[in-house]
């Protein structure tokens, strides 16, 4: 028979129970073991309240009920992020899960949405938009749950309580097989033929061997750094905040469908619902501000009463140089880290794991599948460190030193391809657009003022009188979609009360 292929996860953070749960989900039991050694002495960063909607899809492979998992993790719906002040101060737009209307004549909208309101008038590009409108208007249901295409133009993810999500997962994983090991990670052993982990020494004595290893250690990146030196590309550059400092907040009720973020003097401020409580935070630039002031202005702008002490968080923006080296892969914080704006760091966990799994090495030599896996994970973080400097660059604000600097600094070259192709005719650049699409990047771009220099050739033949009655069809369709649903709160409820049923 042939031996089990034996993984160690190390950490056990959220980034490090989704790869357990995944791995013990995707690959045959009879195959591999699973080991994972967590440390409480060291705890977990436990921030990370925003998502996207793909982790729908990670807990659908995991087989987690949905109403269980928002129970569990005291988790509302999200439909977008509010960006308030970011364009100038008073500014605010919504970057939703969703689409802009629709081709019309096979013009794209929003082409045909700039010749009506250069001609005629058409009001915010978000007027067309179904989840915008949700978010307004505090509505939430699930798409397509009402027989209108319209429901189908849009997705949604959860704000959660992250420190209730990885014992969640733990429980899950543990019932499919894996191993957890309670312990501090003192020395890393390798291998003296070819430089690979050969094990790993606890602080209780316990020496775990392993055919693989994957670093969860979260910034510390135990294995992959300070064992195998894999390197770090820093960003600090161009996207220089580098600390935060989280309080929640008491809930409020109606609880809004939506994260915001409010830009300060030099960063910004996320607000996010959950059942429970409110997630607060204010992400600045050190370079910039000094803790006594971000914390001031944290304080100054929360709404409810607060309900623990303001903790404050260091990080640096960039990522692993090399995401897997030599027997070892880094998820989570261990690989990079990019900064909470678009709630995009739980993320790469997913690709991580998925990618890992398509290429777990089938031979000694992995270094094809070493490459592979690096160049994918490499592309995945530099378009989401594009379109995260793209909330900073394309700003109209002058009001202080810091965001005199985001907007000036010279910005990476593949995103000023994209500004210069956008600002051109108002196209959106296709090739290789990564985790954001065309949506996203026209709800930034719009929402902060960018302007395309040309209307579009595309939409010259479109009739305005013909435009006119479309764009008023699809308010009114939207207008009825929205009559037709449910608030947030009470949509919520409703999810709740089928697994109190269950039990
Ligand atoms: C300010 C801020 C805001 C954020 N907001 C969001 C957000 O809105 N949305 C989002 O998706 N993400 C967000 N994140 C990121 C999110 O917090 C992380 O991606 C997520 O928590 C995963 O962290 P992790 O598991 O990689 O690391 P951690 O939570 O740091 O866990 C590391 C684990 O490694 C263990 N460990 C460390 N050293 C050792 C050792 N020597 N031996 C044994 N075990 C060890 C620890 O005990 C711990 O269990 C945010 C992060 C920050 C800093």
């Amino acid at each position: 028979m042939k031996a089990k292929r034996r993984i160690v996860i190390v950490g056990g953070g959220t980034a490090d129970w989704m790869a357990a749960a995944a791995l013990s989900a995707m690959l045959p039991r009879q195959g591999f073991s699973i080991n994972l050694v967590e440390s409480e002495q060291i705890g977990i960063i436990g921030v990370g309240e925003a998502t996207l909607p793909h982790l729908r899809h990670f807990n659908d492979t995991i087989g987690i009920q949905e109403a269980e998992f928002v129970r569990a993790t005291s988790a509302t719906m999200k439909l977008g992020i509010e960006f308030v002040n970011w364009g100038d101060i008073g500014d605010r737009y919504i970057h939703p899960f969703g689409t802009f209307g629709h081709a019309i004549q096979g013009v794209k909208f929003h082409q045909a949405w700039r010749k009506m309101n250069a001609d005629a008038g058409a009001g915010e590009i978000g007027k067309y938009s179904l989840p915008v409108r949700m978010c307004q208007a505090g509505k939430f249901d699930i798409p397509g749950s009402i027989y209108r295409s319209i429901t189908l133009s849009y997705g949604y993810a959860y704000h959660f309580d992250a420190n209730r999500y990885a014992p969640f997962l733990r429980q899950n994983s543990e019932r499919r097989g894996v191993v957890r090991t309670e312990g501090n990670v003192n020395v890393v052993i390798p291998n003296p033929e070819n430089g690979e982990i050969h094990s790993i020494l606890l602080d209780n004595g316990a020496q775990l061997e392993g055919d693989f290893f994957i670093d969860c250690t979260g910034f510390r990146g135990v294995l992959i750094e300070q064992a195998l030196e894999a390197g770090y590309e820093d960003w600090f550059h161009w996207l220089p905040c580098d600390r935060a400092i989280a309080v929640p907040s008491a809930a409020s009720i109606p609880t809004p469908p939506y994260t915001r973020a409010t830009a300060h003097a030099a960063g910004w401020q996320w607000r996010i619902p959950l059942q429970h409580r409110m997630g607060n935070g204010h992400v600045y630039a050190s370079g910039f501000m000094d803790e006594d002031e971000a914390e001031s202005i944290l304080r100054a702008n929360i709404e409810g009463e607060l309900i623990a002490e303001p903790r404050p968080l260091r990080f640096t923006t960039g990522r692993r140089k090399q995401f897997w080296a030599k027997n070892c892969i880094s998820v989570g914080l261990a690989s990079g880290f990019l900064e909470p704006l678009e709630s995009t760091s739980i993320h790469p966990t997913q690709l991580a794991i998925t990618n890992f799994i398509e290429l777990l090495p089938v031979t000694s030599d992995m270094s094809r599948e070493r490459d592979e896996y690096n160049t994918i994970m490499a592309r995945e973080f530099e378009w989401v460190r594009d379109f995260l400097i793209l909330h900073y660059h394309v700003t109209r604000r002058q009001d202080s030193e810091f965001w005199n600097y985001v907007r000036t600094m010279e910005i990476p070259a593949s995103l000023q391809e994209k500004i210069d192709l956008y600002s051109a005719r108002g196209r959106v650049a296709r090739y290789q657009q990564g985790l954001f699409l065309e949506p996203s990047w026209l709800a930034v771009y719009l929402g902060q003022g960018l302007v395309p220099g040309q209307p579009d050739p595309s939409a010259a033949p479109l009739d305005l009188a013909d435009l006119a009655s479309q764009f008023k069809a699809l308010d009114q369709d939207i207008t009825a979609a929205l009559a037709s649903m449910p608030g947030h709160d009470h949509r919520l409820a409703e999810m709740l009360e089928t697994v109190s049923h269950t039990q």
